[in-house]
């Protein structure tokens, strides 16, 4: 290695082992070797093969200054090789045992390739803190959800101070006690317990471990050097100020894959992070299709419906006359008939697509799709308003209630299926959403908040931008 090379500052990212967090966290990893960074992106061993699966062998090569490598999760193998697995084991797993070979990983690094310079690494593998603070190299932690998510975890202390949580009796589930107004989230004025994230409400098994889990990589995100967001002051300004008033200083960067795509050089453009194989021929289908006129469905990488939820989609879908592409990824539905009804694909033949899974970004940008029946995760959720698409939500769990509360309160960009997903009311939204007038008012509203973003990420002075310079900056010159 010349030494050139050996003077570049370097990052080691590290996303939790997740499809949502790895996609921003690599978009991220190529933006900082495009400002001159050397970079070691980090994945779990699992999850390389199943990359390597989808992609080719060839997919993760690198270059000599953009490197992959691997830690183990510290989970059994699961059966089904592309089986997601469970956010509850992983996260307990890879807090119990990553530590010491993510130690290795960067002793190995800085002999073998180039001494590390700095780490950014996603907010809940806190472990990576401990790695940081005794070999005493700066950290940015990356929180890959909105910032009003972040909030209100953050505010869980306050909210069992004020009698809200935690909920012990699960029939607050179906009560009413959910639409209680929780009234100290600063700006969130209006949320009710519904919104919050569900992993800190304990209501379900297993929820104790993710509200310790949660509350202690939040608490122990405060001692990072920085917190990164793939969101931009224009749509959460409000939020971010609050953050920055109990975080270190915070970085809206966002919507990362349009500063991903004014990248100029190209050598890293076919390293992608889908686990699973896209198909793209759902794009020549929707060629065929007239424009804004699809209604495009995805319920994202982890959340699973029963097969009677599936059913009622079908015919909400069916029964709404419009075109429809659809992602059906393998293990989306639960239980052992997960068979469409032969009725709704023959009525529906021609009209609906349904593919296993697909380049999502390039789906929000086509021409044909004029809305997206989503479940809301972070990703989708910035993904779909940076493209102009308004949205129905599904919100399955985590982040995703209170990402769905934000696009429907407060930016107006999308309305709500109750969780008890039925087909007329399926139906209901997908025509109100593709030919009524409201549709109308959130499709403009999505149009100004795309124009929005674009504006974050123009050079030279977009609030995205400008932020990316001072977070690079930082990560330079090392601990704030
Ligand atoms: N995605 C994709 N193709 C699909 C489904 C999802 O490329 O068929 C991508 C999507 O663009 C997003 C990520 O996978 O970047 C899903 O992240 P999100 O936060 O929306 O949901 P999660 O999977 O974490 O629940």
């Amino acid at each position: 290695m010349g030494s050139k090379q050996e003077a570049k500052p370097h990052v080691v990212c590290v996303p939790i082992p997740a499809q949502g967090h790895i996609n921003p966290m690599l978009k991220l990893a190529k933006i900082l070797h495009s400002k001159g960074f050397l970079v070691t992106f980090v994945n779990t061993e699992f999850n390389h093969q199943r990359l390597l699966n989808a992609r080719g062998s060839s997919a993760l090569d690198g270059l000599p200054s953009f490197r992959f490598e691997t830690i183990p999760d510290g989970m059994p193998p699961p059966e089904n090789p592309d089986a997601t697995q469970n956010v509850y084991s992983i996260c307990k797993s890879t807090q119990e045992t990553c530590l010491e070979p993510f130690k290795r990983l960067i002793a190995k690094l800085n002999g073998s390739f180039s001494p590390v310079t700095c780490i950014v690494s996603d907010l809940l593998m806190g472990f990576t803190l401990d790695a940081a603070k005794e070999l005493d190299i700066p950290e940015f932690v990356f929180w890959t959800g909105g910032a009003g998510s972040l909030v209100c975890y953050d505010q869980y202390p306050n909210l069992v101070e004020k009698g809200f949580m935690p909920l012990k009796d699960p029939t607050y589930v179906t009560n009413g006690y959910l639409d209680t107004v929780v009234d100290c989230i600063p700006n969130m004025d209006g949320i009710r317990l519904r919104d919050i994230p569900p992993f800190i409400r304990t209501v379900n098994p297993g929820d104790e471990f993710m509200v310790e889990f949660t509350n202690s990589q939040v608490q122990k995100a405060k001692t990072a050097s920085g917190i990164i967001f793939n969101s931009f002051h224009e749509l959460e300004n409000d939020i971010l100020s609050t953050l920055a008033s109990t975080f270190p200083p915070c970085y809206g960067v966002g919507p990362l894959h349009l500063l991903e795509n004014k990248i100029d050089d190209k050598s890293l453009a076919s390293i992608g992070s889908n686990l699973w194989k896209e198909e793209a021929e759902c794009l020549t289908w929707l060629d065929s299709k007239p424009p804004s006129s699809v209604i495009y469905v995805n319920f994202g990488s982890i959340a699973v419906m029963t097969s009677q939820q599936l059913v009622e989609f079908s015919w909400g879908l069916a029964n709404s006359n419009h075109p429809f592409l659809w992602i059906m990824r393998p293990g989306m539905v639960s239980g052992e008939s997960t068979q469409l009804p032969p009725e709704f694909l023959k009525e529906t033949s021609g009209r609906g697509m349904l593919v296993g899974w697909c380049p999502q970004e390039q789906v929000l940008n086509h021409q044909s799709i004029r809305g997206f029946l989503t479940h809301c995760g972070w990703n989708s959720t910035i993904e779909s308003i940076s493209s102009g698409v308004p949205m129905i939500c599904w919100p399955f769990f985590s982040d995703q209630l209170t990402n769905c509360w934000l696009s429907c309160r407060k930016w107006g960009v999308a309305m709500e299926i109750e969780n008890d997903v039925k087909r007329d009311e399926v139906e209901k939204l997908v025509i109100e959403l593709m030919s009524n007038d409201k549709g109308k008012e959130m499709r403009k509203n999505a149009v100004d908040w795309k124009n929005k973003a674009n504006e974050a990420c123009t050079f030279p002075s977009g609030s995205s931008v400008v932020n990316l310079e001072k977070m690079i900056h930082q990560l330079q010159v090392g601990k704030y």
